[in-house]
């Protein structure tokens, strides 16, 4: 009895409700909640409900309805599974259980697309753009980041539109793009094709772009962060149609900027936006993870620079990891994969505060500090 694969009289929301989880973000097809591994509030806790999985994008613990709350209470999976019964159908007959929890509504789950290849995302992206605008508000952004005018237009950023939404999907098809199993794009009605934006998630596109520079998913850059009790806030949210009909997970890819074959070291941090700008600050070779909980998304891409003959990748993720558990675990994670696939490595740190810990946390930050200065 390990995993979610057994035909389980219960299912991963059961667990949420027994844990008493505070669900942060609901969807048809996945939810997003506190996490009782790292204490997250911010809603990074994910939980698939059609596998029965969960993960939280932070901590990076995952796996099945039964490990869920065996590893939250410190049980055997055949311990959690024991208890979890007694929770939900008290001393019922086991054998009783599959009907008591049949009785229960099961929710309606889109059905989804199959993710398109990164070629066919990479195109219908990169029409998109054409088709997009940034405003002022989000070049003067970045600009304040520290890019120029040049590599904001190169990395292709965009503003989010605000309407026509469904003349966008029916102009990329018209051009004889692929809209199916690209994430962000879902069938409103039948026939009849629209684009996941909403206009409290407005913000800037960040492309995830492979090694060869194609855009294989987005993330948005939010306006407006949504902010939990305690003030943490979540800048990011990846452009996704998971909960829609004929929608598509984006999934956790990495992002690569620079040298695809650079002899110098590749630098691994976390978040395209921040690999860009470093990228741009240093001319060095940039990898990104879209959060600490999402270095297994290395793995493909560090296959790819194997082959390519690069020789060092450098740790290089925020200062944080000095002092919080998760990142520091995630850096240990991460230094050792990167030395399984035979890299040379080395942890990179640099001056910061932890009593001032804004500035100079990322690897771009402490780079534009150091530009502002020698200008001075
Ligand atoms: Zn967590």
């Amino acid at each position: 009895m390990s995993d979610y694969q057994y035909d389980l009289p219960f299912d991963i929301m059961d667990i949420a409700n027994i844990l008493n989880l505070r669900i942060r973000r609901p969807g048809r097809k996945s939810v997003y909640a506190d996490c009782p591994f790292c204490g997250d509030t911010r809603g990074k806790l994910n939980l698939n409900l059609e596998r029965n999985q969960f993960r939280c994008n932070y901590c990076g613990e995952s796996g099945g309805a039964i490990a869920f709350y065996g590893k939250a209470h410190g049980l055997s999976n055949s311990e959690a599974y024991r208890e979890i019964c007694e929770i939900l159908y008290g001393d019922a007959n086991p054998k009783d259980y599959k009907a008591m929890s049949r009785k229960k509504e099961k929710p309606d789950l889109p059905t989804n697309s199959e993710l398109a290849s990164v070629y066919d995302r990479n195109q219908t992206y990169e029409m998109l753009l054409s088709m997009l605008t940034l405003t002022n508000k989000h070049v003067e952004d970045l600009l304040a980041r520290g890019l120029t005018l040049e590599q904001i237009e190169k990395n292709g950023y965009r503003s989010t539109p605000a309407f026509g939404f469904d003349r966008l999907a029916k102009i990329l098809l018209e051009k004889g793009c692929t809209i199916a199993g690209v994430p962000g794009f879902f069938e409103k009605t039948e026939g009849v094709w629209s684009i996941n934006f909403k206009s409290c998630c407005s913000g800037i596109l960040i492309p995830y772009r492979t090694l060869s520079g194609m855009i294989q998913a987005f993330q948005i850059r939010l306006d407006k962060p949504f902010v939990d009790e305690k003030g943490r806030k979540t800048k990011y949210i990846w452009f996704s149609s998971v909960d829609e009909e004929k929608g598509v997970s984006s999934k956790s890819p990495a992002h690569f900027v620079g040298n695809p074959c650079d002899e110098n070291a590749v630098f691994v941090t976390e978040g395209a936006l921040k690999a860009d700008i470093a990228s741009a600050l240093s001319g060095r070779t940039f990898i990104a993870v879209a959060g600490t909980g999402c270095i297994d998304s290395l793995k493909e891409p560090f296959e790819v620079m194997k082959r390519n003959g690069i020789t060092k990748v450098y740790e290089c993720l925020d200062m944080d990891k000095t002092v919080n558990e998760n990142v520091s675990k995630a850096a240990i994670k991460l230094t050792n994969m990167i030395s399984e696939f035979g890299f040379e490595t080395k942890t990179t740190k640099w001056k910061w505060d932890k009593n001032n810990p804004d500035h100079n946390k990322g690897i771009d930050d402490m780079l534009l500090s150091k530009k502002k200065e020698e200008l001075l």
